[in-house]
């Protein structure tokens, strides 16, 4: 289905976020190079930040604190140090186009960082990830995003060898532990939702 981005801003925006809209990742990661100076900002591990360059931009004026690339052995100590930044980024599983967001995690690092402890948080979400209902946006996460997850992780877990679905595994390597469904913006708290409308992550 074809979202009405100005639409889905609306809906974003009667729930208490500030919404932007961009048409490509270079635009949005612009728009975000420009908001920032000195700053030390904590990431959740995004593959969207990622095709966004976004640490190596923001990099040349701030100090980033980015979990994906923290060295072998120093995730757990990364993801804790990008939790108590004044600004924190992730991205999301998937969005209703009434304004829910659904999130699924492994660690809990991501979904952490995107409920408290900071000044403000930024969702970054590629256009791919809005769905009808919050229905259809838990099945993507857990049938969609997850296994394609897993699959690229090269993860020993069935929907990962299979590639067709999830199967509620038991697996050592499972990486779906918390299932975060954000309603509305939290309080006390700035949440800006920058949509870009290309295919960005899983
Ligand atoms: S619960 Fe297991 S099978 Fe289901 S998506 Fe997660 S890792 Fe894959």
């Amino acid at each position: 289905m074809e979202y009405i981005l100005e639409d889905i801003k609306k809906s974003f925006c009667s729930k208490g976020y500030e919404v932007k809209i961009f048409e490509s990742k270079e635009a949005a990661a612009s728009y975000i190079e420009s908001l920032f100076d000195g700053e030390i900002i904590g990431f959740g591990d995004s593959l969207t930040l990622e095709a966004m360059e976004l640490n190596k931009r923001l990099s040349v004026k701030n100090t980033v604190i980015d979990p994906a690339v923290a060295p072998e052995g120093h995730f757990t100590e990364t993801a804790k140090n990008a939790l108590t930044t004044k600004y924190f980024f992730t991205s999301a599983n998937a969005v209703t186009s009434d304004g829910i967001i659904v999130n699924l995690d492994g660690t809990g690092n991501r979904v952490a960082g995107s409920l408290f402890g900071h000044e403000k948080v930024f969702f970054v979400i590629g256009s791919n990830k809005i769905t009808d209902t919050l229905e259809d946006a838990v099945s993507r996460v857990r049938n969609v995003a997850a296994p394609l997850n897993a699959r690229r992780l090269k993860l020993k877990t069935p929907c990962a060898v299979k590639g067709d679905r999830c199967y509620d595994c038991s697996s050592p390597d499972r990486i779906c532990n918390g299932l975060l469904i954000q309603y509305r913006k939290m309080n006390d708290i700035e949440m800006e939702i920058i949509i870009i409308d290309e295919n960005l992550g899983l």
